[in-house]
């Protein structure tokens, strides 16, 4: 096969979209969403289905230790690492249809794909399925990869306990994904193809998002503590309000993550207030921050904002605060190649895009910790997911899964006919 009539090669649209559709059915819920709550039984039809597709498709499949799924299609040289496309199976409690499935059926239909015209390429092409990504029901968030990656260890995440204090290691063996095949082999580029889930694509009018980076994270407790006293008799002079004072740090949250316009970010989400009781000053609050922004130096400077704030606020509303951080993941950049690859792709295909750099966390945030790696976005309905109601377009999905095609032949070496 020649080179102009490769890039002219397209995906099946309609039968990308019946995968959607037909996994989707797959704990379906009433208002058109997904619930596949990971290592559930919903979890486990649904990786069942992707299996025996993988198998139709002639890909050899193998598990990881964490349950990581991976379809391989051999390559002409065995000894290259293979070229891989892969998201996750798993859904937030009340999820959609796209988010994840789409990363690892779009790779799915690549591998259709290049059968049907009979494509070989040097690389060996994979695709992977992630365990945990959502983090809804055990933490840490984006498990499989993170294991995978080696952010942190095998143990640690199959120790890992729900609400009713069953492990992530019980729940595989239950499942039957408690595989045996090594974990953290090499891979040669990754891809992964997502919804946005953010209304930048849409708001602009582009189809396909060339994803240069994901925003770095730094995550804190903060404690404030006043005093409890009674609602009447206390003037309002010698009071040591604890929710009063939280109230202000939220709003310096705001102001902090202003000022890193346009991709710093700010969010407190959760709060918890002792007593919490109408005529009681409250004594304790307690609550969450979320900073995001595309460079440590920026995540530093929010930090440093925020424990100003605080000392600001100890000295003016007669409290004492604490600031914890829980969680860090850097920025990260993805491998300059492998975007390129997106964007040619892009470019082929004939779609507008946009650089853009991920709010969210993803699998292949810690897989580019590894491997050189790029994500590629389509645009989904208003910015939602997370949600039910989560929608993407027929043309979009099309669209991200021939960017992604001709990503990973791009990757995988000069294709060869079969004879
Ligand atoms: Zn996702």
């Amino acid at each position: 096969m020649t080179v102009s009539a490769e890039t002219e090669l397209q995906i099946d649209a309609a039968r990308l979209w019946k995968s959607l559709m037909d996994l989707a059915a797959i704990g379906a819920t009433p208002l058109g969403g997904v619930r596949r709550i990971t290592l559930t039984d919903a979890d486990r039809q649904g990786r069942d289905r992707v299996v025996e597709w993988f198998k139709a498709a002639g890909l050899e499949v193998r598990v990881d230790p964490i349950g990581n799924i991976f379809g391989r299609r051999a390559g002409l040289d065995a000894s290259r690492p293979p070229v891989v496309a892969g998201s996750h199976l798993d859904s937030q409690p009340s999820g959609g249809k796209f988010d994840g499935a789409y990363g690892v059926l779009a790779g799915l239909e690549v591998v259709r794909t290049l059968n049907d015209a009979g494509i070989r390429t040097q690389a060996p092409i994979e695709v992977a399925a992630w365990t945990n990504e959502e983090g809804s029901r055990f933490t840490p968030v984006m498990m499989g990869s993170g294991a995978f990656a080696g952010a942190f260890s095998l143990e640690h995440a199959l120790s890992r306990t729900d609400i009713d204090g069953k492990s992530v290691g019980a729940e595989l063996a239950r499942i039957g994904y408690a595989g045996s095949a090594p974990l953290g082999t090499p891979i040669g580029a990754y891809f992964e193809a997502h919804i946005e889930q953010g209304p930048i694509l849409e708001e602009t009018g582009n189809a396909i998002g060339i994803v240069i980076g994901a925003l770095g994270q730094r995550w804190f407790d903060v404690t404030v503590t006043g005093m409890n006293a009674h609602a009447g008799p206390t003037p309002m002079n010698l009071r040591q309000d604890a929710l009063l004072a939280a109230s202000r740090l939220v709003g310096e949250v705001n102001r902090i993550a202003l000022a890193q316009a346009p991709h710093g970010r700010g969010t407190v989400g959760f709060m918890q207030v002792a007593p919490n009781s109408r005529n009681v000053i409250p004594g304790e609050v307690r609550f969450s921050v979320d900073f995001r922004h595309p460079e440590d130096a920026g995540l530093r400077v929010m930090e440093e904002s925020l424990r100003e704030a605080c000392g600001r606020v100890e000295r003016e509303g007669r409290v004492k605060t604490l600031v914890e951080e829980v969680v860090y993941f850097p920025p990260c950049r993805f491998d300059a190649a492998c975007v390129a690859a997106v964007r040619a792709g892009a470019q082929a295909a004939g779609h507008s895009s946009l650089e853009i750099v991920s709010g969210a966390g993803h699998d292949a945030v810690y897989v580019a910790g590894v491997a050189p790696a790029a994500m590629i976005f389509i645009p989904c309905k208003d910015g939602i997911s997370h949600n039910e109601i989560e929608d993407a377009k027929p043309e979009h999905l099309a669209a991200g899964c021939n960017v992604l095609l001709h990503a990973m032949l791009s990757r995988a070496g000069p294709a060869g006919h079969e004879a």
